[in-house]
């Protein structure tokens, strides 16, 4: 492969510096270079990657200027701006570089960006490169977007509160930037429809080639140091009958909900295995809130974590359902071990993946009350009640669709053929 003799065509990555952004732009650039691809990734100062991990990449340090600036969602906006702003002259200086020291290197055939790195696309533009957009979450949340959007222009937001619950009618999508074709982190079999209709939008090619992680080869992208001691926590339990509870990178939540979460899962006689990442209960480093004396209660039943190795624990046996905050790269992780779930959603695009899980998919029930009693209900439902038994019955069927999927001849894998075939053009 390549068009430069004996040189394997390059690929530059631009990942958005966040775990559910970073994980499938990583594990994208590991199918590409199985695929023939020479993959260098460009990439912030904050949260960057550790290079060891992936030693057949080539890295690239952007400036960002965000060195002690707090990270959470309330503040993405802040960040984004900055990155945009602080890494483009740099980015351009190295794609100037690249592109001159073709001839020993490869040929660059395309630059691969997060949507939140709309910088990539000027300097790209400007350089004549092709660039490629990767969408790390559903299509459903891009349609979504549109759909609030048109509902704005039209000035029908902010809907009567009669109307919330009821469905919104088709609406035309917008126009977006120049990229020559779209990835999705995404299936055919789950998001046809929303995928049919951002295709009739968008008027280059898109290839949802999702899972990642079922399409790449293993390798660890955690920014957090994982706790592998759980494993053998949950080897010490009973197939199906462990509550996995994660909310993610980002979502925080407030000590009450701390303390409920606390109760109800104590009350719910289930063992659980509980991720409180550090500094996601506001005001607190960590689980230092707890009631007094809740750990040695729970010491038979439960193990709390800062972080843990998500993927191995969805894949144990032991594992019976994960309450999620629903967000993309967790919810594909889910479904992949055919796991149903309890939604938690907190912000951006958990709550239509919640929707579409409960709603569309049906392999989840939404927390509705986060109080104890509401807490202990609905996993009792899930563990216990013919309601929760059909849930899982069709995370099962799901996950053996989702093989099917990233197998030869599957939606996925033809997708990731063409893929390989769109970006080879390029270098023609
Ligand atoms: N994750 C993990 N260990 C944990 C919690 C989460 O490895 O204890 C990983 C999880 O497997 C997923 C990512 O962090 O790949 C979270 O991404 P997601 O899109 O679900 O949510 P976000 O963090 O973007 O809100």
């Amino acid at each position: 492969m390549g068009t430069i003799e004996g040189r394997k065509p390059q690929v530059v990555l631009v990942p958005f510096p966040h775990q559910g952004h970073i994980t499938p732009m990583f594990q994208l650039g590991a199918i590409l270079s199985s695929r023939g691809f020479s993959i260098t990734v460009a990439h912030t100062e904050f949260n960057s990657p550790n290079p060891s991990n992936h030693p057949e990449f080539n890295f690239l340090l952007l400036p960002d200027s965000l060195s002690g600036c707090e990270s959470s969602y309330m503040n993405s906006l802040n960040e984004i701006l900055a990155i945009n702003k602080n890494s483009k002259e740099r980015f351009h200086e190295y794609m100037v570089e690249m592109l001159e020291t073709q001839e020993q290197h490869g040929q660059v055939a395309c630059v691969v960006y997060d949507t939140l790195m709309h910088f990539v696309d000027e300097v790209a533009t400007r350089l004549e490169l092709p660039t490629v957009a990767l969408r790390p979450n559903s299509a459903a949340y891009l349609r979504s977007d549109h759909v609030i959007l048109q509902l704005q222009a039209d000035n029908l937001i902010p809907l009567p509160e009669s109307q919330l619950q009821d469905a919104i009618p088709t609406h035309p999508l917008l126009s977006i930037r120049s990229s020559s074709a779209i990835i999705w982190n995404s299936v055919d079999m789950l998001e046809h429809e929303s995928l049919v209709e951002l295709q009739r939008h968008y008027k280059v090619p898109i290839f949802p080639i999702g899972p990642f992680h079922k399409m790449a080869p293993k390798f660890n992208t955690s920014l957090i140091a994982e706790d592998t001691s759980v494993i053998t926590w949950l080897d010490k339990q009973a197939p199906n009958s462990v509550i996995y509870i994660s909310i993610g990178s980002l979502a925080i939540m407030d000590k009450k909900e701390l303390i409920e979460m606390a109760w109800g899962l104590a009350n719910s006689d289930q063992p659980f295995l509980w991720v409180v990442r550090p500094s996601s209960v506001s005001g607190s480093e960590w689980i230092e809130c707890l009631p007094e004396g809740y750990e040695e209660l729970t010491r038979e039943s439960g193990c709390i974590v800062k972080w843990a190795p998500q993927k191995k624990v969805l894949a144990h046996p032991a594992v019976g359902v994960f309450w999620s905050h629903s967000g993309w790269n967790s919810t594909l992780e889910s479904m992949c071990e055919g796991v149903p779930m309890i939604c938690r959603p907190y912000f951006a695009d958990q709550v239509v993946n919640t929707r579409y899980l409960t709603n569309v998919w049906k392999i989840a029930i939404e927390l509705e009350d986060p109080e104890r009693k509401g807490i202990e209900k609905t996993i009792r439902t899930l563990m216990r009640d013919k309601v929760g038994k059909e849930l899982r019955q069709r995370a099962l069927k799901m996950k053996q669709e989702l093989e099917l999927s990233v197998q030869k001849g599957g939606s996925s894998w033809n997708s990731l053929e063409n893929l390989v075939e769109f970006i080879m053009s390029f270098t023609q």
